[in-house]
């Protein structure tokens, strides 16, 4: 079976790069698609690059006349079947829909172009910040809201199996819109979906991280209007929504793969190269330049190939499509895949091309790196990079996560166990902001929480604690609420769907009485807090302060003007009690706490703290 698929990916290439097939093709004219299928006035970019796709489609010339919009330039590339037209769209245009014509010996094809009235009341365009709780969903795993959409007739990938990890379940748009009034009691107040674009990849196609279109919603998801229907319907709740974005490669059944517009749209090599995954080659002061080469252009894997991010066309292709989706579905923010593998110069100018049309949208990237230097030089004036201003507001903060570990399973010592968590803090100095950085316990890479604690409830309490009540945008990962588990060997373990997303399922872990007793004790154990942080700005933007671990014990204050917060965690086996004296400088004259999950207070002397266990106080 993978012999059979190397041999088919070849044979794939083969045929792109081959100008002679190109040349035996008949000369007839053909306009399959023209990107951004439509676009809108009142941007303030003027510039527009439209990327017309069809045989022989640059044979013709080419005809635009409506008042505003100029055809400034017509680019003939590498490809005869693509067109890329230059067009400059001027404040005065008006919202209308007009022809472009494409000549060729008396005869015409006519596309039809829309300009689109800007959508006011849809675009919030908030940007994701320090109050927010984001919610990780793998749409094909979380609901299915819509059986017909369950199996879309000419896909490549048609069955649907739930019990194969490997293959599609179901899930879908409409799923995750049923379920919006369940995570807005959990909490939750932004929604981030792994990729929703059309991914018509003939195997696992249901983590949507191999898109086939960059215009289209998969349509085992749903439509684009159902997209566009969730992000509304959170926007109602008071919640947002975040796109997940991937700059880096494509799937190879994208359509400007299988008919490539240029030799160098995607990065080529040879024979099939992979990426050596290492970040290392970006602030390494010795690196080779092979090193660096290998780790940007190599494919992330053999379906994916890598965009070619010193192509202009490629840069305008994907930041547009970009533009697109947050102007037709009024996203909040986007995550950024992948960014260690992306040129890192062109990264900072889409940032720089999104914030000047969207000044408050916000973005992070995922950093699976090692290390806060090495996770703190993607990021927005930093104190390490002298290089360039990267622009990147945010980080997924893998170095929290695996201080969170360590302080939950590790053993105490100089620099190990909870230490290794205030060390981590300690670094924050690096950061311009490390306040914007996403800190998590799991996603859909990484082993679910609740496993790598060894299924300890008290551990499990700890983490979620002290996720809520850290520096930093809090990420959950669907199930986390309700103690689902796996490891990540394969990854699709980590993925099984919501128990009670599908009709047929014979518990619903939605609803209380769907749960263990254990289970509701866990969901409202993340409920209480989650909605505390949401009321408490102390929780939000307040100021940190930590102490360094004694005998185990790892205490830290959240504060402002009007509230303090007091975090004790106790990574010991054992009770242990300790004496306040020593936090008397962020304590000052407050006599009690009232702790924010039992609502019970204690005077502030001697505390006892069960073993293994978190308390939050508010101090009074
Ligand atoms: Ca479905």
């Amino acid at each position: 079976m993978k012999i059979f698929n190397f041999l088919k990916h070849w044979i794939l290439w083969l045929f792109i790069l081959s100008p002679i097939i190109l040349k035996a093709q008949t000369n007839k004219v053909q306009l399959e698609r023209i990107e951004p299928m439509f676009w809108f006035t009142g941007m303030k970019q003027p510039k527009l690059q439209l990327l017309v796709h069809g045989a022989n489609i640059a044979s013709t010339t080419v005809l635009l006349i409506y008042p505003g919009v100029k055809l400034v330039k017509v680019n003939k590339v590498d490809n005869p079947n693509y067109l890329f037209l230059d067009v400059e769209i001027s404040s005065t245009a008006k919202a209308g829909k007009f022809p472009i014509e494409f000549n060729q010996n008396g005869k015409k094809l006519i596309y039809t172009y829309e300009l689109k009235q800007k959508d006011k009341s849809l675009n919030l365009h908030q940007g994701v910040d320090n109050s927010d709780l984001i919610y990780l969903i793998m749409p094909d795993r979380f609901s299915n809201g819509d059986k017909h959409n369950d199996v879309i007739e000419g896909m490549q990938e048609m069955a649907l199996n739930r019990d194969s990890m490997y293959y599609r379940h179901g899930g879908d748009i409409q799923g995750i819109i049923n379920h919006l009034d369940y995570l807005k009691d959990l909490g939750i107040t932004t929604l981030w979906l792994n990729p929703v674009l059309e991914n018509d990849q003939p195997k696992t196609s249901y983590h949507g991280y191999a898109n086939t279109e960059n215009y289209k919603i998969d349509r085992r998801f749903g439509t684009n209007e159902d997209y566009k229907k969730l992000v509304i319907e959170s926007h109602k709740r008071g919640m947002k929504v975040i796109k997940d974005l991937v700059h880096n490669h494509i799937g190879t059944e994208h359509f400007t793969i299988k008919d490539m517009p240029m030799k160098d749209w995607v990065n080529q090599w040879p024979k099939f190269t992979k990426t050596t995954y290492r970040e290392q080659v970006h602030m390494d002061p010795y690196v080779a330049k092979a090193d660096k080469e290998l780790m940007e252009n190599g494919w992330f894997d053999k379906h994916m190939p890598d965009m070619n991010h010193h192509n202009s066309y490629v840069k305008n292709y994907i930041t547009q499509s970009h533009i697109w989706w947050v102007e037709y579905a009024g996203l909040d923010g986007f995550r950024l895949d992948t960014y260690a593998y992306n040129d890192q110069k062109y990264m900072a100018e889409w940032a720089k091309e999104i914030t000047a049309e969207y000044p408050k949208i916000t973005f992070f990237g995922e950093t699976w790196v090692h290390g806060v230097p090495n996770q703190a030089y993607f990021t927005t004036g930093n104190k390490i990079n002298q290089g360039f201003d990267t622009k990147l507001q945010g980080v997924t903060d893998f170095q929290a996560l695996w201080g969170i570990n360590e302080a939950l399973n590790g053993k105490f010592g100089w620099m190990d166990g909870v230490v290794k968590l205030y060390n981590t803090f300690a670094n924050d100095f690096l950061y311009e902001d490390p306040t914007r950085n996403v800190v998590f316990l799991d996603n859909h890479d990484l082993s679910r929480f609740y496993s790598v604690v060894g299924e300890d409830f008290n551990k499990y309490k700890s983490g979620l604690a002290w996720l809520l009540t850290t520096r930093g945008i809090p990420q959950l990962y669907y199930g986390t609420e309700i103690l689902m588990k796996n490891f990540a060997s394969p990854d699709g373990l980590v993925r099984s769907d919501f128990p009670g997303g599908w009709e047929e399922d014979k518990k619903n872990k939605f609803t209380a009485q769907g749960r263990t007793n254990k289970e509701n004790e866990a969901f409202n154990y993340l409920k209480t807090i989650a909605n505390y942080r949401k009321n408490n700005p102390v929780l939000q933007t307040g100021k940190m302060m930590q102490f360094i671990p004694e005998d185990g014990i790892y205490v830290y204050f959240r504060y402002n003007n009007t509230k303090t917060v007091m975090v004790i965690m106790n990574s010991n086996t054992t009770e242990k009690s300790i004496s306040t004296d020593r936090y008397q400088e962020r304590i000052l004259t407050a006599k009690s706490g009232l702790d924010i999950v039992s609502n019970q207070l204690l005077v502030l002397k001697t505390i006892i703290i069960p073993a293994q266990t978190t308390l939050i106080f508010e101090l009074k």
